[in-house]
């Protein structure tokens, strides 16, 4: 099938109660199997419907009538939650809960539990009040034409500057970035106060004590708690802050700078960060040489989605910055969007994306739409356990002579990334724990923040940034909440998969496409465990990785 094959019918208001209350009849008349079956095909379709709806309005957020479509989807969006949590509720509070269980496993059970208490009509006014607030910062971000070099690029493009091999455009780069956010600095603030007052809101309504717990729970985090993820953080601070504090030192005396600044961390090789050996049309190739030697399943997989339209990876003016999979479950299919700007992150589309895909395609037939996508931490170690093992081959898309640089610098920028990505995680907590705080007042927690976790960040004469702004260039503050703390529970797993690999390839390949297969069939621990993993919240999970790491780049 052929992505542009695709389509979705646009549900509405009355099509959707008109659907539910069909599915009620059929749990009025006792016919549970044909209330899944027909809830499952439900679901499916609305779900391609919204994915396609939002992925084209990211492709082009300049275009009206994408952005009216996916303004309707946003103002839709409660109505179809509403229907789903009313028979969320009505079958977990079925008489034979143990027949429901028997069609849609045990797990989708506690998913639904957890499901019902993050939603209320009372709050469906406040959910689309967010959504449109989180399209204003999409916006605004996509916004961004930023001189540079001579050259307007976008936030995105702006990237092989932020990490040029030339230390005055690193600077140069990083104080324009700044500029951005600081003449947009009331937006930004105004956009994130809203958001975070809704948010404080929706959770008293809810019957939560501050948004945190509801923002936990609409994350699905059935297996762990806040006190998990901070003890989690403290382990990153005590384990990999003084690994990556070393890395950073040695940077600095290997430059002969006298100070390390903020523009100086992105330079990860001193010779240039690694890119990539050839344009995209290159690298689509080269991807398929790498799949081919890694795995026929990967190679057969990644062979139907670049053959048959399933990835967006230029960069276009009015395009949405980042990257994303979705994907399409009426079809099984998912789909690959990236913003493609020269430097090594292009990779990134290969391996990480590719992940993502490949689990959604290999899930697709799982019981339970519960079950096609695992939680988020979980969907990121099949996305960044790739990035690890593709690096015996990543020579393809590189160039054999700049192999071992390139493993060397993902395997620091990764390591790198722990406290960077806690930091973000824990800046979340106390801006929900402090809901009234003024905007200079999170600027200022984000500052204390980074001195914790990123002692050695120095901005320098960059004002803006230096004074506490930096996590406003982070979409995921503001339109994923608690989501950042997934990316760094899923490299410890995804360095796990790394160290065993460098043991046995074999089957650290066998183990990753099984995980992959496993979907989103148990939590996030369940998932771990059966991979052969240790759960990042056990005391020491990280030890074996920090240690084989500090060897390696030792070496
Ligand atoms: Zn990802």
């Amino acid at each position: 099938m052929m992505f542009v094959e695709i389509t979705a019918e646009t549900p509405s208001k009355d099509s959707l109660a008109c659907a539910y209350a069909a599915i009620n009849r059929l749990l009025d008349a006792g016919d549970l199997a044909g209330v899944i079956a027909a809830w499952e095909r439900l679901r499916r379709e609305v779900e391609s419907w919204s994915a396609l709806t939002h992925l084209r309005f990211e492709q082009d957020t300049a275009d009206e009538a994408a952005k009216a479509a996916k303004e309707y989807r946003d103002e839709l969006a409660p109505t179809a939650t509403h229907h789903e949590v009313a028979l969320k509720r009505r079958l977990l509070a079925h008489p034979d809960r143990a027949a429901v269980a028997a069609i849609t496993g045990a797990h989708a059970l506690l998913l639904w539990e957890t499901d019902i208490t993050t939603f209320a009509p009372e709050i469906e006014e406040d959910l689309q009040a967010e959504a449109k607030l989180d399209s204003r910062y999409t916006a605004l971000m996509a916004s961004a034409r930023i001189e540079i070099e001579g050259q307007t690029v976008n936030l995105s493009g702006l990237a092989p500057f932020l990490q040029s091999l030339d230390r005055a455009v690193r600077h140069r780069a990083e104080a324009a970035r700044s500029e951005f956010f600081a003449t947009n600095a009331t937006a930004f603030d105004e956009i994130y106060d809203h958001l975070v007052t809704l948010r404080h809101g929706m959770a008293r309504k809810l019957g939560f004590e501050t948004y945190t717990e509801l923002g936990y729970r609409r994350m699905r985090r059935v297996d762990y708690d806040a006190a998990d993820v901070a003890r989690y953080r403290a382990e990153i601070v005590a384990h990999v802050v003084p690994l990556v504090g070393k890395i950073l030192e040695a940077r600095r005396q290997e430059h002969g700078w006298d100070r390390l600044y903020a523009w100086d961390e992105p330079l990860t090789d001193a010779k240039g960060n690694v890119e990539p050996a050839g344009d995209e049309a290159f690298m689509r190739a080269s991807a398929q040489k790498m799949f081919d030697a890694m795995d026929a399943r990967l190679a057969e997989f990644y062979r139907m989605m670049n053959e048959n339209g399933f990835l967006d990876l230029d960069n276009r003016p009015a395009k949405a910055p980042g990257g994303f999979c979705t994907s399409f479950p009426t079809v099984g299919l998912p789909f690959i969007f990236a913003n493609f700007n020269g430097t090594h992150h292009d990779i990134d589309v290969f391996t990480h994306e590719m992940g993502h895909a490949f689990q959604a395609y290999q899930s697709r037939n799982l019981a339970g739409f519960d079950y096609l996508w695992p939680t988020f931490e979980s969907c990121e170690i099949h996305s960044m356990s790739l990035e690890h093992l593709a690096y015996p081959q990543i020579g393809l898309m590189v160039g054999e002579a700049a192999a071992e640089r390139y493993r060397r610098m993902h395997l620091i920028q990764s390591l790198a990334f722990l406290p960077y990505g806690v930091c973000v995680d824990h800046f979340q907590h106390e801006i929900y724990a402090n809901p009234q705080a003024s905007p200079a007042e999170r600027h200022a927690m984000w500052k204390r923040l980074e001195a914790i976790y990123l002692p050695w960040r120095d901005y320098g004469d960059i004002a803006y940034f230096g004074g506490g702004a930096r996590w406003q260039a982070q979409l995921h503050i503001y339109g994923m909440p608690f989501y950042y703390i997934d990316y760094t529970l899923a490299e410890c797993c995804a360095l796990q998969f790394w160290v065993k690999s460098r043991h046995d390839y074999t089957q650290a390949l066998r183990d990753y496409v099984a995980l992959c297969g496993r979907g989103g069939a148990a939590p996030f621990q369940t998932l771990v465990a059966e991979a052969g993993l240790i759960s990042p919240f056990r005391e020491g999970a990280l030890k074996d990785a920090v240690a084989e790491a500090a060897l390696v780049l030792a070496a």
